[in-house]
């Protein structure tokens, strides 16, 4: 990719806690813009998921960086998506079971783990403009977008809405006692922490229907655009 190639291209960030509903929205705005969506926190999960394939826990930071440098990530685009791959298979359920979930955030608090995925997420710029989804897009990946989002929703809509989701037989206590910890360690890590960008628009979902969180959205990019021409 050259920097060139990307520099006309388009990112809208979408950020905010687990179950916030960014995702729903995320591939939405991306559809209706004619963007490519990525899923920034797949990446996370799938560093997680190669590492406890071979034995290594979330907070085995080196034996993560290892298991980083020993696999093949390559990316491809598919259903509108940038995905990717490990080592020529692309992950997919696996990338929600429990155990992840429990492993994701001390992997995503590593420094040299973050740095290798910032830069692969800014390299997704060389397939077109994109709608990205995550915690630190705004703030960190593509802090220049002018278009900035963080969605939110209380804690128990976002409990819900992800036991609804869940394939594996969890209480949505469980459920909602696995999304406050993980929050608890994006927001605190020292890297990177889960924040609002100072020039992004907060959005609570709570209550709201996703078509009204998509529209608000294109809405939102279009009154920009408008005032920037
Ligand atoms: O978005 P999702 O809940 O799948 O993300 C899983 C985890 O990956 C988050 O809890 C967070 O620890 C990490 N993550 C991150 N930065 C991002 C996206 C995800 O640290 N941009």
């Amino acid at each position: 990719m050259s920097a060139s190639k990307g520099a006309a291209r388009e990112v809208i960030a979408i950020d905010g806690p687990a179950a916030s509903g960014k995702s729903t929205v995320s591939r939405r705005v991306a559809k209706g813009l004619g963007y490519l969506y990525v899923d920034s926190g797949a990446l996370y999960r799938g560093v997680t998921c190669a590492a406890l394939a071979h034995g290594i826990p979330g907070t085995d930071t080196e034996g993560v960086l290892r298991c980083m440098a020993e696999r093949e990530f390559a990316w491809e685009v598919a259903d509108g998506a940038v995905t990717f791959t490990i080592d020529g298979v692309r992950p997919c359920a696996e990338l929600r079971t429990e155990a992840v979930n429990q492993n994701v955030s001390p992997v995503a608090a590593a420094c040299a783990v973050r740095v290798q995925v910032v830069e692969w997420l800014r390299g997704m710029l060389c397939f077109g403009s994109l709608v990205m989804e995550g915690r630190d897009i705004g703030t960190k990946v593509f802090p220049d977008t002018p278009y900035k989002f963080y969605l939110d929703a209380n804690p128990e809509e976002r409990a819900r809405r992800r036991h609804g989701e869940s394939q594996e037989p969890v209480s949505v206590a469980e459920v909602s006692a696995s999304l406050q910890r993980r929050d608890t360690i994006d927001r605190r890590r020292a890297v990177d922490p889960l924040k609002v960008a100072p020039d992004a628009e907060v959005i609570d979902s709570t209550g709201m229907s996703i078509d009204d969180v998509v529209q608000h959205i294109l809405n939102a990019i279009a009154t920009r655009r408008a005032e920037s021409t």
